[in-house]
């Protein structure tokens, strides 16, 4: 019977001829097939993954040394481009396009030998919290099927949760990483901002995004993180940084200093069992030797209307490129002219939410009001930078929750769009500033479901993030 605990002891199997990955493979695809009322694949890929687990079984029999990844099944979140593979960000817009290169993410992953089993539902082009707005259909969480898995990066939560895959991608504009992990109870890592290409990921906000990893354990995202991580000549926006081998660099029991706001854990939106459960660890790391202090923190409801404008007016932009003319769907009308042919085809192949973005973008952006909100989130953006770079002079780590409540009932806030956007109040912060952070699973709330706790770092210290995750998670 294959069961899945860290890439580590997989290849150990592996290498003692206990476990092929033709094996592993086949287990997945029985895991994918029991529980299709999830809805977290998209497309599953079943016969080339297994063609490609027969591949790396023949190599490594024959003593081909193993790639990094060798075998690693892994499911990609509908946002990330894998040449000859559909690629629709969950939206009708995008139905019927396909990939014509890899990411460089993707490319790296598959360099190093990892088997990519299918892509993952989401949220449309990574809009929301709830995985509630995809042309595909809802995702549950499989620990309740009647609560979402959160959002936008649902799919992906789901099928590491569930067991479907080994390690998942998603993306991380304002959360869509470390809040499904919280909501479905495993660790989700949003990197700095820059530390992995971003070419080939489908853009929401270009300045927020971020591709982001799901995993059960912390050494696992560490070495997925220093695979995918560096310079690509396609983004130049990504760092240049020489990266770590984060994965070696894990253990160590440094005591750090680390710093929680008071303004976040004293705000009425979050569950009081949350505050509890983060207070109380909190305790336990000043017990255990850490450095844990209080600091003074007013900025908290500014965030997520800065976020909000500056991510809208950031989409508005980016998605001007699907008009019928380059990708995807195209209206079926006859007789129209340009404007017309542009307008049926953005009013029939874009959902609901994106809608409202694209118009709220168009907004902040427009002549008459962009000084009173546009320029005004920069400055907020601005504001928030300075504080942190001050905050981070004298800590190592920001403590956090993740989300301020567990996974909503399903439908629960999709009449209410404000007050989901409220429910990112803790997770867009390390976006606005691009700092990494991570969610990583503390406690089991008296509802049953689980929740996180989110550690922010400095702009690339993910060795430190990691490091302390590690010690944190085992
Ligand atoms: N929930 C946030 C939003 O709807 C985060 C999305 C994301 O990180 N892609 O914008």
């Amino acid at each position: 019977m294959f069961h899945y605990t860290s890439i580590a002891e997989y290849h150990a199997r592996l290498q003692e001829a206990s476990l092929t990955c033709v094996q592993a493979v086949e287990h997945y695809l029985t895991q994918i097939r029991s529980k299709p009322q999830l809805n977290a694949f998209i497309d599953v890929y079943a016969d080339e993954a297994l063609a490609k687990a027969r591949e790396l079984d023949r190599q490594r029999l024959e003593g081909t040394p193993m790639g990094r990844l060798h075998g690693v099944v892994i499911g990609i979140k509908d946002v990330l481009a894998y040449k000859d593979h559909a690629l629709t960000a969950a939206s009708g817009i995008l139905k019927g396009f396909t990939s014509v290169y890899s990411a460089t993410a993707i490319e790296r992953l598959l360099a190093e030998e990892a088997i990519i089993i299918g892509n993952l539902n989401c949220d449309e082009f990574a809009m929301g919290s709830t995985n509630e707005n995809s042309v595909y259909g809802k995702v549950l969480n499989a620990l309740d099927e009647s609560r979402v898995p959160g959002g936008s990066s649902g799919g992906s939560a789901v099928a590491v949760q569930a067991g479907l895959c080994m390690v998942s991608l998603g993306s991380d504009t304002g959360g869509s990483v470390r809040q499904p992990a919280d909501f479905c109870g495993i660790i989700g890592l949003k990197p700095t901002y820059g530390r992995i290409s971003r070419y080939g990921l489908i853009a929401y906000a270009s300045s927020f995004d971020q591709i982001g990893i799901f995993s059960t354990t912390v050494p696992d995202a560490a070495l997925l993180l220093e695979i995918m991580s560096g310079a690509d000549e396609f983004d130049s926006t990504v760092s240049h940084r020489e990266v770590p081998a984060y994965s070696k660099l894990l253990n160590g029991g440094e005591k750090y200093r680390i710093a929680w706001l008071d303004q976040a854990l004293e705000h009425p939106s979050l569950d009081p069992e949350i505050a509890s459960g983060i207070k109380q660890k909190l305790e336990a790391l000043k017990a255990e030797g850490h450095t844990v202090q209080p600091e003074k923190f007013e900025l908290l409801d500014y965030i997520v209307p800065a976020y909000y404008v500056l991510t809208t007016a950031e989409a508005s932009s980016n998605l001007s490129r699907y008009d019928g003319i380059k990708f995807g769907h195209r209206t079926a009308a006859k007789d129209t002219d340009l404007t017309e042919l542009y307008k049926r085809t953005r009013s029939e192949g874009f959902g609901k939410e994106v809608k409202r973005r694209i118009m709220l973008g168009t907004f902040v952006l427009s002549a008459g009001y962009y000084d009173a909100y546009f320029t005004r989130a920069q400055q907020v953006r601005q504001l928030l930078c300075r504080k942190m770079d001050e905050l981070f002079k004298s800590y190592d780590f920001i403590i956090m929750p993740t989300s301020p409540v567990t996974a909503f009932k399903a439908g629960e806030k999709t009449g209410d769009p404000i007050a989901m956007y409220l429910a990112d109040i803790y997770t867009v912060m390390a976006n606005l500033v691009g700092c990494p952070a991570i969610s990583i699973p503390l406690s089991t709330h008296s509802n049953g479901m689980p929740f996180g706790l989110q550690v922010m770092a400095n702009r690339f210290d993910e060795v430190s993030l990691l490091r302390f995750s590690q010690q944190l998670h085992s």
